[in-house]
């Protein structure tokens, strides 16, 4: 058959070269060593904590080698396309650091080697393909459903691998009259590779994170083009990875089973391979078995998770590296205060079974994060957070802005910082007794004492009150007031005998902190006192009086 013409009776439009492109898209003029990566989301509207791990990896390849970290749109599947889905994307990665220097942006496309959404890139793939169906490696297929059903049920009898390959890819034998007629008839066809690997040979890939790969080469020959012109993943893939100069291929194990499918296609277009990066699942225990995180089972696996319980992205970030590099949680024991960025992330040192994720090891790493911003950056982020999660608080957190400094202040600078801070929505409930808007007594009264002795001793609390005294003073005088009133200041005194009590001053200052807070644990008492003001302090007691009375 003569395959120029068959490629002209498919693509009689096509007039532009594989040459022309690669004249288009020259090799980037990078330093040897920089990587280029691509980052390549379906635009359907969710994106996931696998997406920003792939990310992560994708920019920490790029921004540490000074390569390119592209956003291509994958947007061939109309029906899954979901509107607003690119902003949500880009949004969403930029809060957690990661920025594109190339392909979409939320001002339109950037860069020399687009389109970036592959909807419009179906010059390129028609071009390649046309070239592939020149040198007898591709051919249209008119086979329908039923006739592909029917082979899979004879390849079943004949207990054979079930597939369009081989002697059974029929469509393969069509003589260029076949193929005008059923074209003038207007019968569909799709274009399939012809697939010259043999299933029986092995060959070596080596996966910058799996090390070796010794893998069956592709038989199969699989869709390149449907019947609407739209390239499947496959074919997409080869095309725009090899036009847009892209280095490393970081995705999901899910794409090892088809790698042999994309090995081929390179192979058959003379093209250099990137380096691929198969990265592993993210995995959680659940009921002692580790499975995928599911987007049906398990909410914390969408990034609006994150966001609605106002994580600080310093947090994820710090987490997700831990999750990419092995090495990462030793670099950081030696250098707690150093950028995250100074780590020198490597794909070797990345697992190959599924990457554990714990949202309790999240909440550990992001208390030690907090311990390292400011209280400006942690109620700085607290108000931006609120604007869209607790709008009724923004104005009073801006309005007290001094006050709540002092109040998340208290105990993180002290040899053995308190980890109290964990995310926007915890601190907000954490410091919500602080606003009269909201203070409330939710606890009860401590239970070694009676409503008649905690109005006796709040009303002695507000007179003799002296707003001046240093921490130490103050506790001794609240340890007075408390013997007089029957709660020894020595614990071990009443742990010896507590027939000789009525509690101690643990006890006492549980009510003091019931009055200021509502709970009967608190920060420390003295420091809320202080940030509070006499006013405050003393208004408070009032209430809790009042409360006590009434009840
Ligand atoms: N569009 C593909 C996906 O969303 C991209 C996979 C790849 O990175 O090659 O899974």
């Amino acid at each position: 058959m003569n395959y120029f013409e068959l490629a002209d009776l498919l693509f009689p439009n096509t007039t532009e070269t594989v040459s022309d492109l690669e004249a288009k898209f020259p090799k980037r003029d990078l330093p040897s060593e920089a990587k280029v990566t691509r980052l390549g989301p379906s635009p359907t509207g969710f994106i996931h904590l696998g997406n920003l791990f792939g990310a992560f990896v994708d920019d920490r390849l790029a921004t540490q080698s000074g390569g390119v970290m592209l956003l291509r749109i994958e947007d061939t599947d109309n029906k899954r396309k979901v509107e607003g889905s690119e902003e949500v994307i880009i949004n969403s990665l930029s809060y957690y650091g990661i920025n594109f220097n190339e392909g979409e942006t939320l001002h339109g496309e950037i860069g020399n080697y687009g389109p970036y959404h592959q909807s419009q890139r179906s010059a390129f793939y028609h071009i390649v393909a046309k070239k592939l169906v020149q040198e007898g490696l591709a051919y249209p297929s008119f086979a329908t459903p039923e006739e592909l059903d029917d082979i899979r049920e004879r390849q079943q009898l004949e207990k054979v691998v079930t597939g369009y390959y081989g002697r059974w890819a029929t469509d393969r034998f069509l003589s260029i009259e076949d193929i005008t007629q059923k074209m003038e008839a207007n019968e569909p066809w799709v274009l399939r590779l012809k697939s010259q690997g043999d299933i029986n040979d092995t060959i070596t890939i080596e996966d910058a994170i799996r090390g070796e790969l010794k893998i069956h080469p592709n038989n199969a020959d699989i869709v390149l083009l449907k019947a609407d012109g739209i390239p499947t993943y496959h074919f997409a893939h080869v095309v725009d990875d090899h036009l847009m100069r892209i280095t490393h291929v970081v995705r999901g194990e899910e794409w090892l089973s088809t790698l042999p499918i994309h090995i081929e296609l390179f192979e058959l277009l003379g093209w250099q391979p990137p380096t691929y990066c198969h990265t592993a699942h993210l995995m959680k225990m659940d009921n002692g078995v580790k499975r995928k995180l599911s987007k049906r089972l398990d909410p914390e696996l969408s990034l609006e998770y994150y966001m609605e319980q106002g994580y600080f992205p310093a947090a994820v970030r710090e987490y997700l590296m831990t999750l990419m590099n092995s090495n990462y949680e030793e670099w950081r024991i030696e250098n707690p205060l150093l950028p995250l960025e100074d780590f020198e992330f490597t794909l070797d040192k990345m697992g190959h079974s599924g990457a554990l994720f714990d949202i309790e090891k999240l909440n550990d790493i992001s208390k030690n994060v907090l311990l390292t911003l400011s209280e400006e950056e942690i109620l700085d982020f607290l108000i931006s957070w609120s604007t869209d999660h607790r709008p009724d608080m923004t104005d009073l957190y801006e309005k007290h802005r001094t006050d709540l400094l002092g109040l998340l202040a208290i105990g993180r600078h002290e040899a053995q910082p308190r980890k109290d801070l964990l995310y926007a929505a915890q601190i907000a409930d954490f410091i919500e007794y602080y606003f009269d808007e909201k203070y409330a007594i939710v606890e009860e009264l401590p239970e070694r004492i009676s409503v008649e002795d905690a109005l006796l001793i709040l009303k002695e609390y507000k007179s003799s009150y002296d707003h001046s005294l240093e921490n130490p003073e103050w506790f001794g005088w609240l340890k007075e007031l408390s013997e007089s009133f029957g709660y020894t200041p020595k614990m071990k005194l009443f742990k010896k005998n507590p027939e000789l009590y009525k509690g101690t001053v643990a006890d006492v200052s549980s009510i003091i902190r019931l009055a200021l807070t509502g709970y009967q644990k608190s920060s420390d008492l003295h420091s809320i006192q202080q940030v509070f003001g006499k006013g405050k302090v003393l208004s408070r007691i009032n209430y809790l009086i009042n409360h006590l009375e009434q009840s």
